[in-house]
């Protein structure tokens, strides 16, 4: 294993990946918002174009839509919003991608890189796991990818929550009280229209539940998009902000500590992480 030192100069830069244009914005958005409100550099990216993501529309004009709101998104979260194009609902872990996930998480100078696990019901979200995963150690190395220098650094990777069991229940190291930004992480999030107001209702068979109109439809995702806050999620919580305040948290966001890349202590986190502060 190459050394690699844990350099925190400035900002930190952190990198947010998912598979389709609004998975970042769901599993991390109200941290990404809170990182971005206090100076931090933040990029999402999306490894695939979302091409196959809607019932009526596809091919390169959903892939078009699904930019335009990206980029809308990105706005409103208050970060950088990128879209690889790769063919959605066809990612394989293959080494072009996996060099195009070096590039990304490389020209970003990333000291954190946050990406889902690689066990989901999706394909495309299993292999950006194992993609990522991938990318862990070789971000570092000079001879892949030549034409990028590599990181002198080790990037922290974390992994989004999830609820798949098996192999084993995800493990919040990190759970971040995002209640401040739910409001703006729903507004951003509300940019990918062809999704949370089209496509996913139409799949999920509830389409007829989604209203008309601007606010009504805000009200409506707030509540089709709360995470209930699990008892081993609100532990952590506790262990970060002391019990008083982790009573009172209406809306979090929980990650895991990555096997590969930097292995962080407590105290880096708190560094990593500055929102977790104790009142
Ligand atoms: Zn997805």
């Amino acid at each position: 294993m190459v050394s690699l030192t844990f350099a925190q100069e400035g900002p930190a830069r952190i990198i947010f990946i998912g598979a389709h244009p609004d998975d970042c914005d769901q599993d991390g958005g109200g941290t990404a918002a809170m990182f971005a409100k206090m100076g931090h550099a933040v990029k999402f990216v999306s490894v695939t174009n979302g091409d196959a993501g809607h019932q009526s529309i596809g091919g390169g004009a959903l892939a078009k839509i699904r930019i335009a709101e990206a980029k809308e998104a990105g706005k409103r979260f208050g970060v950088e919003y990128v879209v690889l194009n790769n063919h959605d609902g066809e990612l394989i872990p293959s080494l072009n991608v996996r060099l195009q996930i070096i590039r990304e998480i490389r020209e970003w100078n990333a000291d954190v890189v946050i990406a889902p696990r690689p066990n989901d019901y999706h394909p495309d979200h299993r292999y950006t796991g194992i993609l990522v995963q991938d990318a862990a150690y070789i971000v570092g190395v000079p001879n892949i990818l030549p034409d990028v220098p590599p990181l002198k650094k080790n990037p922290v990777f974390l992994y989004y929550q999830d609820y798949f069991q098996r192999p084993n229940p995800f493990r919040p190291d990190v759970a971040v009280d995002i209640t401040s930004v739910f409001d703006q992480k729903i507004y951003a999030m509300s940019a990918h229209a062809s999704q949370f107001f089209e496509w996913l209702p139409w799949i999920g068979g509830y389409a007829d539940q989604v209203p008309e109109g601007t606010e009504a439809r805000l009200e409506w995702l707030k509540k089709d998009r709360t995470v209930i806050i699990t008892p081993e999620v609100r532990k952590t919580l506790e262990k970060w902000y002391g019990k008083e305040t982790a009573a009172k948290v209406a809306h979090a966001e929980a990650f895991e500590v990555c096997e590969y890349g930097r292995r962080p202590t407590d105290d880096d986190l708190k560094k990593l992480f500055p929102m977790l502060k104790k009142p």
